[in-house]
């Protein structure tokens, strides 16, 4: 991985100065911070960092290594903390193979000896079916045709 590569996350920094940062210890200031390097923890594949940023209540014993689902658009909507409680609002768009969906979903997330933690939320999923002359899902500004959707 060069230090270079755009974050996941959307930013437009390199990921060294964006949610790279949180992936290698340093805690994440607010929950937006920490909703986004999971976001790009689930784009890379960082299934340790995902399960040490997630509430020990609601975490799963483990996640799998080979998902298939590729996460390519982030855009959080709302977000906002009350003391060491958190909330954002992300949608998520995701392609498998040539099935395309976007996630939705108002997560909730707390803050414990001084770490945001993910605890839960209410993810909707909306399957997307785009078409060659519409502005492409992963949020290029290009149609689909003259970027991820072809065929
Ligand atoms: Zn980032
Ligand atoms: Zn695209």
């Amino acid at each position: 991985m060069k230090d270079a590569e755009p974050c996941p996350c959307g930013t437009g920094l390199p990921l060294t100065a964006c949610c790279g940062r949180y992936h290698d210890g340093e805690p994440a200031p607010t929950p937006e911070a920490l909703m986004r390097s999971r976001y790009s923890a689930f784009a890379l594949g960082l299934n340790d960092y995902l399960l040490e940023s997630w509430a020990p209540e609601t975490r799963p014993t483990a996640l799998p290594d080979d998902d298939p689902t590729q996460w390519v658009h982030l855009e959080i909507l709302d977000h906002g903390e009350d003391g060491d409680t958190g909330r954002v609002h992300f949608r998520a768009t995701f392609r498998e193979g040539r099935r395309w969906g976007a996630l939705e979903e108002r997560s909730r997330f707390r803050r414990e000896a001084g770490r945001w933690v993910y605890v839960d939320g209410e993810p909707s999923v909306t399957r997307l079916k785009p078409g060659r002359n519409d502005p492409c899902p992963c949020g290029s500004g290009k149609k689909g045709k003259a970027c991820c959707v072809r065929g």
